[in-house]
Formats: C-alpha cells, structure tokens, sequence
C-alpha cells in the first residue's frame, strides 16, 4: 500500500460489528478497508467472538441456529462482494489528533502512518477476561482453556472444570460434555448469571455438576492442568477439585489499549458513545462490544456496526458540503 494513503473509511476489526460496517459502507461507495486482525488464541482475532463459539441459535435469519465461524465467513465474503478491502494485520498505532487520522501498521515508532482515514471505524470488540493467577497464566494451553471450541476435543473423557456462572460458562459447559467423562461448573455465588433458556439446559445434564459458592485460589499442575484448589467464600475453608482441563469463561474486556489517552471510556474500560455511534473525536465511530458491556449480542454488534457506516457516510458527505 502507498505509504500515506487516504481512505475515507478504515475499520478496525472484523467481528459482526466491524462486517456489517463494512457492507453498508461498501455499498455505500466508500470502499471501505477493514483491518481484520492476526490470527491469535484470544478473542481479538479475525472474526472476533464468534469464531471461538459453536451454535449460534439467536442470529435472526437461521431458524436452525448456524455455526459461530460459518456466520462469520459468509459476512466477510459479503462485505468483499461489494468492495471492501480485507487485510490480515492489525493497527499498531492510531492518531486521531490529525486530521484525516493516522493509523500505522507494524512498527509502531515509523515516523509517518500507514495511512491516513478521513473516517475510523472501532470495532475492536472485547477478549477474554481471566482470573490472574500466576498457574493460570503458565499452564494456559496446557489444561487451562478460555475456548471449548477449540480445545473441547483434547479433553475426550477427561474431568473438566468451567470456571463462571454467565451464559458464557454454561454454553462452553454444555459443550464440553460432548468431550468429557464430566463438567464441573465452578461459581463464586449460589445464583446463576446466565440466561433461564441455558440454566435449565445446564440443570438437565447429567454431566454437569455445581460447586457453588467458590472462588479459585489457584490452578494445579506442574506440566499440566491436575486441578484447582477453591475457597468456600462462606466458611472461608479451601479444598481441591480434580481435574484435567480448565475452562475460564468470566467474561470479557474491550480491546482499547490502542486508544488510550484518545478516546473517552467509561469506568470499565469501554468506550464512551453517543447519538448513534459516536466518539469524542468527530470523524471516530465505535460499534460492537468494544462500546457494549449491556446487551453484547452478535446481533446488536451487527446493528452497531450498521449505525457506525451510515454515521460516517453522514459525516463524510457534510465534509463534502463545507
Ligand atoms: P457475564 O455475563 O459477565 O458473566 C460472567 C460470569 O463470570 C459471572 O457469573 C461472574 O460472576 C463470573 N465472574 C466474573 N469475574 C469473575 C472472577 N474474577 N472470578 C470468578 N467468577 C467471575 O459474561 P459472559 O458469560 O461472557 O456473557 C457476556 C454476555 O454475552 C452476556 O450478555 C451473555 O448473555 C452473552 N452471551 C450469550 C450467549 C448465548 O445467548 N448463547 C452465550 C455467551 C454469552 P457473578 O455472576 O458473581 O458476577
């Protein structure tokens, strides 16, 4: 790519927000350029969210539900069969002091941006959140998991551990007892986050088992995962739980570290909108979880993303008329 080039729409991320923007923008002439990411084993990679998740039964338009990463592989061929432009990297670097934005790619310290983006579209999304201790961290891929996906399969008649009590955990619970010999759900309240629809799933499966009321102190094992020690929050008395996988499903942090010290976030971390999909910067529009920790939905990632294409084709046509 011309080094400097001026694009009237770049959009960071490649979830159903980031897509969506990009077929609404596209068809709107735009020729938009969408920075899908790197592949990784978090959640920010291309696709997002849902490439870590199996069915997805409540995207309207599948009466029999459709495969989370299927979902995402017919959008992005969508938004390239009207033009957009799909590059496997992700932005090092924005400045979104300059006016059109600067947005690098690779090193972050080049002197001169990659290119410069009349309008920027956030679609960063969220990723993983993990409990922070230290055994967790080094046996991650070896017993410890945040994708039942992905990992599900290695743990074949194995005693798994899902760590979280929102619809996150028990989907990846119930998934898990395809794979294995048991599914023990590790909550630190006696109450259930998750929605009615998957806890009575969860209640129904005779694979699945409760213990309530904990917290983990920490992950066992020396090469890999052999359990988890917990404390009862109420008795204060801690004990271990065997196990030779551990699901960490907690829920999630927005991906904003490119942005601090630009953009406006609320306490959590999220980024601040308004009047649609605005930022505080006037040509900045985020979509997508990464300004959502209330309704976090492919769907309403979708509809966030389609806001944020026609309020930047808004902006981009009043900066046509002055
Ligand atoms: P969530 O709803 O925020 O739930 C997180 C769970 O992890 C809560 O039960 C929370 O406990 C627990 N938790 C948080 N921090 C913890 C820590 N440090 N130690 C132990 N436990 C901790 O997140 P989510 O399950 O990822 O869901 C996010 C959103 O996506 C929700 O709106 C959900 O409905 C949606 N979602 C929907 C589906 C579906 O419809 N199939 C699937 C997945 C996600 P407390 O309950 O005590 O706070």
């Amino acid at each position: 790519m011309e080094s400097g080039a001026v694009r009237d729409v770049v959009i960071l991320g490649s979830g159903p927000a980031g897509l969506t923007a990009a077929i609404y923008s596209a068809r709107a002439d735009l020729h938009p350029l969408v920075l899908e990411g790197e592949p990784s084993s978090t959640s920010d990679q291309p696709g997002g969210q849902l490439m870590l998740t199996t069915e997805v039964e409540n995207f309207p338009g599948f009466t029999h539900g459709v495969l989370g990463p299927e979902l995402m592989v017919s959008m992005r061929a969508q938004a390239e069969r009207f033009g957009a432009e799909i590059m496997t990297e992700r932005a090092s670097r924005v400045d979104l002091s300059a006016n059109p934005v600067g947005v690098w790619i690779g090193d972050p310290g080049a002197p001169e941006p990659t290119l410069r983006a009349r309008t920027l579209i956030v679609a960063t999304g969220a990723r993983s959140l993990m409990l922070g201790l230290d055994n967790e961290a080094r046996l991650l891929g070896y017993g410890v998991s945040t994708c039942a996906t992905c990992d599900g399969f290695f743990f074949r008649d194995k005693r798994i551990v899902v760590v979280g009590g929102g619809d996150s955990a028990l989907e990846e619970a119930l998934f898990l007892t395809k794979f294995g010999d048991s599914v023990m759900i590790v909550h630190r309240r006696k109450e259930l986050r998750a929605s009615k629809i998957m806890q009575d799933r969860a209640f129904l499966n005779e694979k699945i088992t409760f213990r309530w009321n904990s917290v983990v102190v920490d992950v066992l094992g020396d090469e890999r995962v052999r359990g988890l020690r917990v404390r009862d929050v109420n008795t204060g008395e801690e004990s271990d739980i065997e196990a030779d996988g551990v699901f960490v499903a907690i829920g999630h942090v927005p991906s904003t570290e490119l942005f601090a010290g630009q953009l406006e976030t609320d306490e959590a971390g999220y980024l601040v909108t308004h009047e649609g999909t605005r930022t505080n910067v006037l040509s900045v529009f985020a979509c997508g979880d990464v300004q959502d920790h209330d309704y976090r939905q492919a769907v309403t990632a979708a509809g966030s993303g389609c806001m944020a294409a026609i309020d930047a084709e808004r902006y981009l046509s009043s900066l046509a008329q002055t």
